[in-house]
This record gives structure tokens, C-alpha cells and sequence, in this order.
């Protein structure tokens, strides 16, 4: 029988079964995720002290971790102790995520911390994720310090791009990518297509080496995003086409297209593990027609950021799409989240982003 605290969410000490003290957690009375260790020192105390330290040490972190951008996460939860929050610096502002009940509570210990550490300009709190209503908390986006732009230019080894903090997808842009866009623009070459290229920040890395790049997405207010992205950079050679991947693929398997290097970063197939099963069915359809479209010795990078899809799972959906699609594949690359998205090997849930660099032979 497990004794749940009589008080509402916060931070409450942690008994074992025999009732000795084990650590301090955060707690979220109506969650799912009830407990969320903070410190396995029962004589801590989670002051002010105690955040300034934890917030100061994921920042120190970073430093070490050469990161070729002005935007980083400085956060990313239980990676950095923190479970449940998630800070992103965009030059000189925050945008921070506050995901649990129990963090709610130390809000302002938080944002101390972060202002003491980082004397950003302005912080802003994305806090509309779907996962605060099973926190029972309210979604919003909120200014919570200063003041935040509508767009940041984030540079980002030597490409320059919007990140849109207040209404784009995650905090403004996708950090989670950042070495992997690096590494397919300095091997991008020829006749490149990027297909879910949202503001085109893989077509913007590879238009540098590239001949000709087509960059795609479903959505044209991404698209006219990306198109103000290759003005910022003086890049004309990135086609932008408004169309479903899927169709975009079958016509161009059909007419024998030919691409040298294509990218597929598309959105969580897999929002649920129930969908597991058809969202693999997505991911080698898509996988197995970019693989048909490659010239010999042309690369894939391709990428699923499904939390439910395992790395073993993304790896035999890549097997069966390369044994499908007619072509010997290589694998190149095993590749995964950007450095400042640190995965704890004994916490699984830290990782979510698979990749890999594949080559036609
Ligand atoms: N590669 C981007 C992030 C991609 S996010 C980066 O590094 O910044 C996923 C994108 O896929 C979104 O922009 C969304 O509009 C687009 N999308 C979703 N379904 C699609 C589909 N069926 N065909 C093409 N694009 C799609």
C-alpha cells in the first residue's frame, strides 16, 4: 500500500516502504506520473540555493558541449535533473516549457534561477503543450519576464533562419536537429529534396553544397517561412513546393525522378503507442520510395522523432523498406538528437529522436 502525501503538488520528502527517507520528488497529485525525483539526498533541501545550483550546472554543461548556434536547450528534463521542465535559450531570450503540477509550484524559484544564471532580456512560457491537461493545468503562452520577439534569428553554423518563439512548433524551431542538419549540408551534393522541411532548415543547410534543392511540406505558411529563410541567407537555388509527402513521393517514384540527397524529418507518426503499428507502416512507405529515388551513391538521412518507436523498432522499419524498395542500402550512420539533448542511458523516456544516413549503392 502505497501512502500518497495529504498536500496538494509540489515538493514532497519520499519514504520507503518501511517509511525511512529516500529523496525529495516532485508531486502531481491527479497524474499520471505522480512522482518525479528531484534528489536522492534525503537531507537536501530544495531551496532557492538548491535551484540556482541545478539551473547554473545544466548551463555550465552546455559550454562544454561546442554548440555551433546562438539557440541551444539549456534543459531537457530528467537529463538535466529537472523532470518535467524544459528551458531553450534563443540568443538573448528564454522559452521555457513547465510540464507537471509539482513544477508549477516552484515557478518562481525557477525563473529566479534562470534570470540570476542568464540575465535573458525576456522569458516566455510555451505552456500550451497538450500534456498539461493531464496536470489538470491550464494551456497558455505566457510573457513571464521582459519581453520576447515574434521571431529570433537563430545562426546556426553559419545559417541563419527565423525561430518563431511565440507561435512556431515546440518553443520556435527545432533544436532537437541542429548536428544533423550540420552534417547532411556538408555532404549534401546535386539534386537535393528536404520533405518535411517546415522552415526549411535542412534545405537551407544543404542548398549550400546542393545544385538544386526541392524543399516540401503540406503546410504553405511553413513554406513562406522557409521562403523568407533563403532570402535571410542570399540562397536561390531552394525550390518550395506546398504538397503531402506521401503523394510527392509516389508521383516522383512513378517518373522516375532521381535525387542525390534527400532528407525525411517528418512529424510523430506515432502519437500514441496504439498507432505504433500503422505509424510503421507510414515510416516504410516513405522510407522505401526516398530509397527508390536515390542515384547510386546518393544519401538518405532520415529521422523519426515517435517517442512509442523504439531505436530497435526505426532500424527494422528501415531493413524492410531497403529490402522492399529494390536497392542495396547502406548504413552510414546511426544518428540521434542534437547534443544539448542529453538521453539518460537508465531513463529511456530522455530519448526520442532516431536517425540515420543511409547510401544507395
Ligand atoms: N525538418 C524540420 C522539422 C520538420 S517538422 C526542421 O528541421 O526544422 C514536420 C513538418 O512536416 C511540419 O512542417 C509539417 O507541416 C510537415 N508535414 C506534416 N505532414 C506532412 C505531409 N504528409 N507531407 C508533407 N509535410 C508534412
Amino acid at each position: 500500500m502505497i501512502r500518497q502525501p495529504a498536500t496538494g503538488a509540489g515538493v514532497v520528502p519520499v519514504l520507503d516502504h518501511r517509511g525511512a527517507p529516500i529523496g525529495w520528488a516532485l508531486w502531481s497529485p491527479t497524474s499520471e506520473i505522480r512522482l518525479r525525483l528531484l534528489d536522492q539526498d534525503p537531507g537536501a533541501s530544495i531551496d532557492d540555493r538548491w535551484w540556482h545550483r541545478r539551473i547554473a550546472t545544466a548551463v555550465e554543461r552546455r559550454a562544454a558541449m561546442l554548440i555551433d548556434s546562438n539557440a541551444r536547450r539549456l534543459i531537457h528534463g530528467e537529463a538535466d535533473g529537472c523532470p518535467s521542465f524544459i528551458c531553450d535559450q534563443y540568443d538573448r531570450w528564454l522559452v521555457v516549457q513547465l510540464m507537471s503540477a509539482g513544477l508549477e509550484q516552484v515557478r518562481p524559484r525557477l525563473l529566479a534561477a534562470l534570470t540570476d544564471a542568464l540575465r535573458p532580456e525576456g522569458i516566455l512560457a510555451r505552456n500550451d503543450v497538450a500534456l498539461r491537461a493531464k496536470e489538470r493545468l491550464p494551456l497558455s503562452v505566457e510573457l513571464v519576464a521582459g519581453d520576447v520577439p515574434r521571431e529570433i534569428e537563430v545562426v546556426e553554423h553559419g545559417v541563419r533562419f527565423l525561430a518563431a518563439p511565440w507561435d512556431g512548433q515546440k518553443t520556435g524551431a527545432f533544436l532537437d536537429q541542429r548536428e544533423n542538419r550540420i552534417l547532411v549540408g556538408e555532404r549534401a551534393r546535386g539534386r537535393a529534396l528536404d520533405c518535411f522541411s517546415y522552415h526549411g532548415s535542412f534545405a537551407l543547410h544543404m542548398a549550400r553544397r546542393a545544385e538544386h534543392v526541392v524543399a516540401l511540406d503540406a503546410s504553405a505558411l511553413a513554406l513562406a517561412r522557409a521562403r523568407l529563410n533563403c532570402e535571410r541567407n542570399g540562397i536561390h537555388n531552394v525550390e518550395l513546393i506546398t504538397a503531402s509527402a506521401f503523394e510527392f513521393l509516389t508521383a516522383a517514384d512513378e517518373q522516375r525522378r532521381v535525387f542525390e540527397t534527400i532528407v525525411l524529418d517528418p512529424p510523430a507518426f506515432a502519437k500514441t503507442r496504439a498507432a505504433l503499428p500503422s505509424a510503421i507502416r507510414g515510416y516504410k512507405d516513405i522510407n522505401m520510395r526516398a530509397m527508390r529515388l536515390l542515384a547510386p551513391g546518393g544519401l538518405l538521412f532520415t529521422a523519426s522523432c515517435s517517442f512509442h518507436l523504439s531505436k530497435q523498432d526505426f532500424l527494422d522499419m528501415l531493413r524492410s523498406a531497403a529490402a522492399d524498395s529494390g536497392r542495396t542500402i547502406a548504413l552510414r550512420m546511426v544518428l540521434g538528437q542534437a547534443v544539448d539533448h542529453p538521453e539518460l542511458l537508465t531513463i529511456p523516456e530522455t530519448g526520442y529522436l532516431k536517425a540515420a544516413l543511409l547510401e544507395a549503392l
